[in-house]
């Protein structure tokens, strides 16, 4: 047996998905004529309380998209300088959209409405015109941190003042939602656009939506096309979305659970000098200089343990669907003993 850690993107679809999949009623969704991809738009935009969706094949795809539609060219991005958008999108930002990229130390990713305002640029010729801000929740490299309902309300605000859209990365929004206890409706009302990804945490294989106002949708939809995500019968993804909405968000807090669990392992370990405080289903640790991150990483692979490393001396584990009680008193019980083996 396998565990696989690496990231809650790794799931398959359960049987039970699968089957819906299966039955799903399909039509060429260039076209507009996918009954499934229009009801999982719906449903996601329903929701969160906004007017229209656009189902994408990833998130990446739907934050570019977002990104590109809120920006010119000469303008600019704000967002923490952990952000997926900036960090792990390959330069898209410059890429698609001509914009660059202004980045903020946050907190484990999350920023303050002051630290915005500093970085707000005005109508000064030296410097590229601010224009969108985005904030990622949970926050993938702060460990899987909430934003606060308050937070999110602070950064709307100055937004709102500044004429600054905003933009939600929600690749694990779900996450944030069930930890803390706030509803899709109440985050949604703070956002001009919104990404939600359903192959991380929920375990569709494929997909993402972006919501926001129906031109805003309209915009995007021509975006998307041009980057060659217009698909045909994505109605047989979509139908694993809808299923997960159904029935995998709820869950969600038995991987919070359990990556509680490991986070308190670790903190009695000999060769972990820090541990990120855990708030979701990502567990960031740092090891001490008795071992490496490749040595760790190598020494949990011999024993069917994966992990990843998100830097120099850290390591990431992030619990999901595919990852049970039985497999977590597995890797206690190796976590515990690992001292032994370097
Ligand atoms: C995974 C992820 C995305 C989207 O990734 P894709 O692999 O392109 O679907 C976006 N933002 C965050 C924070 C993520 O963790």
């Amino acid at each position: 047996m396998i565990i696989d850690l690496r990231s809650d993107t790794l799931t398959k679809p359960t049987r039970f998905m699968l089957e819906a999949m299966f039955n799903a009623r399909v039509g060429d969704d260039v076209y507009g004529e996918d009954p499934t991809v229009k009801e999982l738009e719906a449903k996601t935009a329903a929701l969160f309380g906004k007017e229209a969706a656009l189902f994408c094949a990833s998130g990446t795809m739907t934050n570019q998209i977002a990104i590109k539609c809120f920006t010119q060219p000469l303008e600019e991005v704000i967002c923490d300088e952990g952000a997926h958008v900036y960090y792990y999108e390959g330069g898209g930002i410059a890429f698609n959209s001509s914009a660059s990229t202004r980045t903020i130390t946050g907190n484990r990713g999350v920023f303050t409405a002051d630290q915005l305002i500093a970085n707000i640029n005005k109508n000064d010729i030296h410097n590229p015109t601010s224009s969108l801000v985005v904030i990622e929740n949970t926050a993938n490299r702060g460990g899987g941190r909430c934003w606060e309902l308050a937070e999110i309300e602070s950064i709307a605000k100055v937004c709102k003042e500044e004429g600054l859209y905003l933009h939600l990365d929600g690749a694990r929004i779900f996450n944030a939602i069930v930890a803390k206890g706030y509803s899709a409706g109440e985050v949604g009302s703070y956002f001009d656009g919104i990404s939600v990804c359903f192959s991380k945490g929920l375990g569709t294989p494929v997909g993402s939506v972006l919501l926001g106002t129906k031109p805003f949708i309209q915009k995007a939809k021509r975006v998307r096309k041009v980057l060659g995500g217009g698909w045909r019968q994505a109605g047989y993804l979509a139908a694993a979305g809808i299923y997960a909405i159904d029935n995998h968000i709820d869950r969600l807090a038995d991987d919070h659970k359990r990556a509680k669990i490991i986070e308190e392992t670790l903190k009695h370990c000999h060769y972990v000098k820090t541990v990120v405080p855990v708030e979701t289903n990502i567990v960031i640790f740092e090891l001490t200089d008795a071992i490496s991150e490749a040595v760790f990483i190598q020494k949990m692979k011999e024993q069917n343990i994966l992990c990843a490393s998100p830097g120099k001396q850290m390591i990431r584990f992030v619990t999901h669907l595919d990852f049970t009680d039985e497999m977590l008193d597995l890797l206690v019980g190796k976590l515990k003993n690992f001292k032994n083996s370097f």
